[in-house]
């Protein structure tokens, strides 16, 4: 099959009988709902910028697998440049979105369960890699969008999965039939699971001999019996319900999404299986994944980060200060902070090599101090867009007030006229675009888009912690202590 338009992609969520629930009901028609369909706008966005020639390289690739063109986010990285442009890729996507775009964590769960799956089934001659190469080709082949799972409620932090007192803290195998196995637990704050048309599961940490039941990865449709998810909410999300607010919004067209995602005894066919019981590679699958997502926001938060300067610049502009040297300077550091992210994104990908299996890892320090950097940089981004954008991001009358008849002055003046009389700013610039650009840098630094952007740059692909027990791991003390003794002419 072709690759999917933007429309296609929209028309086949609705064959699936994904089951949501948000604000404590059931929502038949969520392709259609006001708060969820702008991450779906954004995961169309993939689909859309893969049939527009101009972006016909970044976009889409050829498959290792079967040679057909496809689209990037289903690829397995086959070169050190396949991952460079994986970045270049992302950071096009978060410009066109202002937001999470979400395919991406599927795309990194293809990539590390395929080259897990290769060393599992070289160790124990099991079949999971056949499995996966299966799986992975049906997707590439309708180029769907796939969620990867990682994230286990996780209870009590400093128990083991086994240890647990309730042991759906983290996903396991309840039942292991000839057939295949059935699984329960959930998985929290899944990027973009409601708009995928199936899932990857995988473990989220290293396990040990007692955790067999829980170091276990497969894939399976979002609409499996037994599978529902309840959606997350995020900061001002009822604006989007609001009839007059397409403005207060921010941004009307796209968003991000999460969820809790709960497997109730889902039965899961054998051909679907990558990973069941293998404990020691519950940690590589870990590693790889995390690895891959850290490289992941050298690229789209960069992407974001470019339309929060941008956004900053025009209001600076609308301002009539964007000649003064101070905000220049603002400009000038946030560009410097982007692009240092950027700049990590691509020297992870371009020290890469190849994994056993054949596809291309990234440089696991360096994608961990990218990620270190994203858990710092869009905050500084946030605080000098603030800085210079003024107050007035959280202190303006909602649009109904702008487009209000309510007499409210002397000589007969609405609400509408009194508001735009004193938001304007400078001459030939229009309050509304003021306006606009204001609930904009709200949206992306506090609003709905701050979960795609700020908090998920602290959290998501890891928390900081994460990345420095890697960076402790990956960063060869010892070897570096040697290169001082050496100099310093210390024997041992
Ligand atoms: Fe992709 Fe970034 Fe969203 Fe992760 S946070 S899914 S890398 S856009
Ligand atoms: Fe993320």
């Amino acid at each position: 099959m072709a690759l999917m338009t933007a429309q296609e992609y929209i028309d086949s969520l609705r064959k699936l009988n994904t089951r949501v629930y948000m604000f404590g009901e059931k929502i038949e028609n969520w392709v259609d709902h006001p708060m969820i369909r702008p991450s779906i706008n954004c995961v169309a966005m993939t689909y859309a910028l893969a049939q527009d020639p101009q972006y016909a390289d970044l976009m889409t690739v050829k498959s290792s697998l079967t040679g057909h063109t496809i689209n990037r986010f289903t690829h397995l990285h086959q070169s050190t440049e396949d991952l460079m442009n994986k970045v270049k890729m992302q950071r096009l996507l978060g410009q066109k979105t202002a937001s999470c775009f979400q395919r991406c964590v599927g795309m990194d769960a293809f990539n590390s369960v395929f080259s897990t799956t290769y060393e599992i089934d070289e160790k124990y001659g099991t079949h999971y890699h056949e499995n996966f190469k299966k799986f992975l080709t049906f997707v590439q082949d309708n180029d769907l969008t796939v969620d990867g799972a990682m994230t286990d409620p996780k209870g009590d932090r400093s128990k083991a999965p086994s240890q647990q007192a309730d042991p759906d803290m983290y996903v396991h195998v309840v039942e292991r039939r000839e057939d295949g196995i059935v699984v329960c637990g959930a998985k929290c704050h899944q990027t973009g699971s409601i708009n995928s048309h199936w899932h990857i599961f995988m473990p989220t940490i290293s396990m040990g001999e007692a955790d067999k039941d829980w170091a276990v990865s497969f894939a399976c449709p979002t609409d499996a019996e037994g599978m529902y998810m309840i959606y997350g909410r995020q900061s001002c999300d009822t604006r989007k319900m609001e009839e007059d607010a397409s403005i207060d919004v921010g941004n009307a067209k796209f968003g991000g999404q999460e969820a809790l995602v709960v497997l109730d005894h889902v039965f899961i066919p054998n051909e679907y299986i990558f990973l069941n019981g293998e404990y020691e590679f519950a940690g590589m699958i870990v590693e790889r994944f995390a690895g891959y997502h850290r490289q992941s926001y050298g690229g789209c938060k960069v992407g974001v980060g470019d339309t929060l300067i941008g956004a900053a610049a025009l209001a600076a502009e609308y301002n009539g200060v964007e000649k003064a040297s101070a905000v220049k300077d603002k400009l000038i550091e946030m560009t410097h902070l982007n692009e240092t992210l950027f700049c990590c994104g691509i020297a992870c990908s371009a020290q890469g090599f190849k994994t056993k299996a054949g596809n291309y890892q990234i440089d696991l320090l360096l994608a961990n101090v990218c990620k270190q950097n994203v858990t710092r940089f869009p905050y500084e981004i946030v605080r000098l867009a603030e800085d210079i954008a003024g107050g007035l991001v959280v202190t303006m009358p909602s649009q109904t007030d702008f487009n209000s008849d309510t007499v409210v002055g002397r000589n007969g003046e609405t609400i509408g006229e009194i508001c735009n009389k004193f938001f304007a700013a400078r001459e030939g610039v229009k309050t509304e675009d003021r306006q606009r650009i204001m609930r904009f840098i709200e949206n992306l630094c506090l609003g709905a888009a701050a979960v795609g952007y700020r908090t998920e740059s602290m959290h998501g692909a890891g928390s900081p912690q994460a990345q420095r027990i890697m960076i402790a791991r990956q960063g060869n003390i010892q070897g570096k202590k040697q290169l001082a003794k050496d100099i310093a002419g210390i024997k041992d």
